[in-house]
């Protein structure tokens, strides 16, 4: 996996790309929440679940299944305010679902461990993409702070962190030029 920090930059860069609009705190909090949670997966090993298993570290959770799920369940919940299954509501619903689907495509573009299991439950099968430039981050805290740590970092900032800023500043700049 990439970082967790790599991960809501991404989210952030999709919400900035989503709306000019201001948005409430919510907005941006479950934007963070549906980046990383995907994540929340690793707790598979607790339970002695196979990183091979669908309901193992990417699997289930990094599908295409989950994040529309999670998507429909923070628009259920959050966005109450807008009109049950009205255009302006499936447009939060849908936005929440590419965000926590954001998560799974960076995974499979990092270089190590286990492809994502896209179509779970349907299939196990894992999946990367023949485009794998970023250094996977190690799953335990302790071994970030090392010479692998340092790797992630740096390639997530020229891979992650650089495009996604770039987005941020163009879609910026695109929004006080049309003002
Ligand atoms: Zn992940």
């Amino acid at each position: 996996m990439p970082s967790a920090f790599a991960h809501a930059i991404a989210g952030i860069a999709l919400g900035k790309l989503f709306t000019g609009k201001k948005q409430p705190v919510k907005f941006w909090l479950l934007t963070l929440v549906c980046a990383a949670i995907p994540d929340a997966d690793v707790i598979a090993f607790k339970f002695g679940i196979s990183y091979h298993s669908m309901w193992g570290h990417r699997g289930f959770t990094h599908s295409i299944t989950f994040s529309l799920l999670l998507g429909f369940l923070v628009a259920f919940l959050f966005f109450a305010d807008k009109k049950w299954c009205s255009p302006k509501w499936w447009t939060y619903m849908l936005y929440f679902s590419t965000v926590t689907f954001s998560h799974a495509l960076l995974d499979a573009m990092t270089n190590g461990g286990l492809g994502c299991a896209f179509f779970a439950p349907v299939s196990a099968e894992r999946f990367f993409f023949p485009f794998r430039p970023i250094q996977v981050s190690p799953l335990s805290i302790s071994r970030f702070f090392s010479e692998w740590g340092v790797r992630v970092m740096t390639s997530e900032f020229i891979w992650i962190w650089v495009p996604c800023l770039v987005i941020i500043f163009l879609v910026w700049v695109g929004r006080r030029v049309r003002e």
